[in-house]
């Protein structure tokens, strides 16, 4: 657990380089954000809050994914949220993102898997430091991020990583995932005073460095729907579903070609 802001820890499970992030709160009371990932790791974050006298409060997911839906008996029966979005589409997704579970991180106890309630307002209501979701469509439908504005953390979920390259909800209802992503990027960018990012996956980084993640994954997104090379540093020891993934995102820009077809070409 490594202690980025004054009562905000994150932890670093392996698959993924996937972070679960702890607020701590009155009484002993935590928030906890996306734990995962095996469930090895969660009973390791359940050990450890315990032997500091914490116990989770409420819970959220950051989107409905089913790396960000994990939950264990041992962390207790804390009342969970996501945004409205997101808790519709866990629910409707259920079956085949407890499949995911079953394949990737196998003995999770399924019953307690993506049990999220709709939170309204944009707010998490407990008794801690005020919790405000930013919520929007990029990466997931319904993807709520938690900027804490005492401490200015945000924990971004699936946006701003050092390792991963932003990853587009393909299946974007309004049929324009390059625009759905960047309008998250500037619900994240408008937060005012973050001090530190805590992407889903990835490391923690200080103010700078939110600020030159979001550049980078602009300048990604730019370059990709227009159908240029991309020169992304996180592409070069991206690991082969990434690539894969990148090369998705590849063929869904529309790409001006690069040299008008000659005479020969258009009436041949
Ligand atoms: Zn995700």
């Amino acid at each position: 657990m490594q202690e980025v802001a004054p009562g905000v820890f994150v932890a670093t499970a392996e698959p993924y380089v996937t972070t679960t992030t702890v607020v701590a709160g009155a009484d002993g009371g935590c928030l906890v954000i996306d734990p995962a990932v095996t469930v090895a790791e969660l009973d390791a974050i359940a050990s450890w809050l315990s032997a500091r006298g914490l116990r989770p409060v409420a819970g959220w997911s950051t989107h409905p994914h089913w790396d960000h839906l994990l939950w264990s008996r041992s962390l207790g029966d804390a009342p969970r949220y996501a945004t409205p979005r997101a808790a519709g589409v866990a629910a409707r997704e259920l079956a085949r993102m407890a499949g995911r579970v079953e394949s990737e991180a196998p003995g999770h106890d399924l019953a307690l898997f993506a049990r999220v309630t709709p939170l309204s307002g944009e707010v998490i209501g407990w008794r801690g430091p005020r919790a405000v979701v930013l919520a929007h469509d990029a990466h997931a439908p319904g993807h709520g991020a938690v900027f804490l504005p005492d401490t200015g953390v945000l924990v971004a979920g699936d946006m701003c990583s050092d390792i991963e390259m932003p990853l587009l909800d393909t299946d974007a209802a309004d049929g324009d995932p390059f625009g759905g992503y960047r309008h998250g990027l500037g619900v994240l960018a408008a937060a005012a005073g973050v001090r530190v990012v805590v992407p889903g996956h990835g490391h923690p980084g200080d103010a700078a460095e939110f600020r030159r993640r979001v550049t980078a994954d602009l300048a990604y997104l730019d370059a990709v729907q227009a159908g240029r090379n991309v020169a992304d540093e996180r592409l070069a020891a991206a690991p082969q579903w990434l690539l894969a993934e990148h090369d998705r995102q590849r063929a869904l820009g529309g790409g001006e070609p690069t040299s008008p077809p000659s005479p020969e070409q258009t009436t041949g």
